[in-house]
């Protein structure tokens, strides 16, 4: 038996995805031609914004070209790139220097990834329900003991649930990192600048650290909610925040993201280090299709796209609310977080959907013991999908 790392036996069977993929597959197998609608997983359907094409092919052929070719990029991202993200920063208020955003291929690697910086015993809260990535982590890297039903041994767990607007409250004991994710995905609700202020003011007065996830942010509709954690004062010190072109320009297939690291932050060195030993940088041609989501052309191609996902996510928000089902979130983010009728365990609900109406989409408990009674639907779908869908979601309510 090779010496193997003993976390991994720690990991409760299967990651939440594999095993819808499983229960759905066993469906067709059951009953062949059945036609399977998904607003399970999050992952864009339109097509990428003509802009970012452009963008990408014609660095593809400068590549080709004795001047236009280039070999290893520089680990934290071309120069370019790193400017036009600073600069949509500073139209929010936010002050970020170039030097202080690491492009990378996606921010699960990032938000993964960033825990390495931390001490083998640090304290880690994450919000219940919760994004996998961020427990499965630092169930590896041996931050937890085991699992007990649905919670591990050693993690503080902060409740999101309708009981308290879907908002965490502040962790009763020490705690030196805490994952929060506004747009939040499952729940799709979001942070106001008051309950983020509380937040930083906490983590100054804790000497804790905010890992920040704001791979919705381009969703936000609200005038009022802050798009990153640094229009907060005094983030610089205390978080660090993660941001995605996957959702924002349907980049879930070309990958690019980045990390924001104050120089204020304990961990901008760190991370430094750590990213360039580990990393080699992202392609130069998708570095180029991510520059131009900036573009007056990209930005409208890109909001064009979310428009018609919000869309989808008002339907669904509204027909379920139509039929008397408590549905939260899709108003600011791309999700509707339904609660399942009489609190149904969420996997029953999941097998019905899958059954009665032939629609699949992802049951609460997947996200944390908090999501139980929960059912989280997908905006990203094409229209006619979502539109069929209801029609069968309805015979099953
Ligand atoms: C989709 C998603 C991301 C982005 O993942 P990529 O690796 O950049 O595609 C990050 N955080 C959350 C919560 C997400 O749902």
């Amino acid at each position: 038996m090779p010496c193997v790392n003993p976390n991994y036996s720690k990991l409760q069977a299967g990651y939440l995805f594999p095993e819808i993929a499983r229960r759905t597959a066993a469906f067709l197998k059951e009953n062949p031609g059945a036609e399977i609608i998904r607003m399970g997983i999050g992952d864009v359907v339109l097509p990428l914004p003509q802009a970012v094409c452009e963008a990408m092919k014609k660095a593809v052929e400068e590549m080709g070209t004795p001047e236009g070719f280039r070999g290893y990029g520089p680990e934290q991202g071309y120069g370019f790139l790193r400017e036009a993200i600073a600069a949509e920063f500073a139209l929010r208020g936010a002050e970020i220097d170039p030097s202080e955003i690491f492009v990378s291929d996606g921010s699960k690697c990032d938000t993964g990834n960033f825990q390495e910086l931390f001490g083998a015993d640090a304290k880690i809260a994450v919000t219940d329900p919760v994004y996998p990535v961020y427990v499965d982590t630092n169930v590896m890297a041996g931050r937890t003991g085991e699992a007990n039903g649905v919670a591990y041994e050693g993690l503080v767990y902060l409740p999101t649930t309708a009981e308290n607007g879907f908002a965490p409250e502040l962790p009763k004991e020490r705690v030196d990192v805490v994952y929060l994710c506004s747009p939040n995905n499952p729940t799709g609700a979001v942070m106001t600048r008051a309950q983020l202020k509380t937040w930083v003011d906490w983590a100054a007065e804790n000497d804790a650290t905010i890992l920040f996830d704001a791979a919705y942010e381009a969703f936000i509709r609200d005038p009022e909610i802050p798009h990153s954690i640094f229009e907060i004062e005094g983030a610089r010190k205390v978080a660090v925040e993660f941001r995605s072109f996957s959702k924002h320009a349907g980049f879930t297939g070309v990958r690019c993201g980045y990390v924001v690291v104050p120089k204020e932050s304990p961990f901008h060195a760190m991370w430094n280090r750590r990213h360039c030993t580990k990393f080699n940088g992202v392609s130069y041609p998708v570095q180029r299709g991510a520059e131009a989501v900036f573009s007056p052309e990209g930005r409208r191609q890109c909001m064009a796209n979310i428009d018609y996902y919000m869309e989808n996510a008002r339907l669904v928000r509204e027909t379920l609310s139509g039929l008397g089902v408590k549905a939260h979130g899709g108003e600011n983010g791309p999700y509707v977080w339904m609660e399942t009728p009489g609190r149904e365990p969420s996997w029953n609900f999941f097998d019905r959907l899958l059954r009665e109406a032939n629609v699949v989409g992802t049951p609460g408990a997947g996200f944390g013991a908090c999501g139980e009674g929960y059912f989280r639907l997908s905006a990203f779908a094409l229209r006619e999908n979502v539109e069929r869908a209801l029609e069968r979601v309805k015979r099953v309510l």
